[in-house]
């Protein structure tokens, strides 16, 4: 295995870029939206038994671990996504 090989799709890879990753809540008349703390997020990966920094950004996964729901309505129906930090 490549150890520099930068899987993209991994909270490390998002803090070393510095892209920001924000949540969304898809209910229809909500919309609550805000950007989540990636080093928060690691953090609380390490404490469950994870290598944080290697833990995968994809929607099942991050559900699975973080059972996000939105702080707003309370419904889990939520969705993710990336932009470049300005
Ligand atoms: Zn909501």
């Amino acid at each position: 295995m490549n150890s520099n090989f930068i899987n993209a799709n991994t909270l490390g890879y998002l803090l070393d870029s510095g892209e920001v990753l924000n949540i969304q809540c898809r209910a229809r008349n909500c919309r609550h939206h805000k950007d989540l703390d990636i080093r928060w997020m690691i953090k609380y990966a390490n404490k469950k038994g994870f290598e944080g920094f290697n833990y995968p950004t994809l929607h099942k996964d991050l559900v699975k671990l973080f059972n996000f729901k939105c702080s707003k309505c309370g419904k889990r129906d939520i969705g993710f996504s990336q932009r470049a930090m300005k």
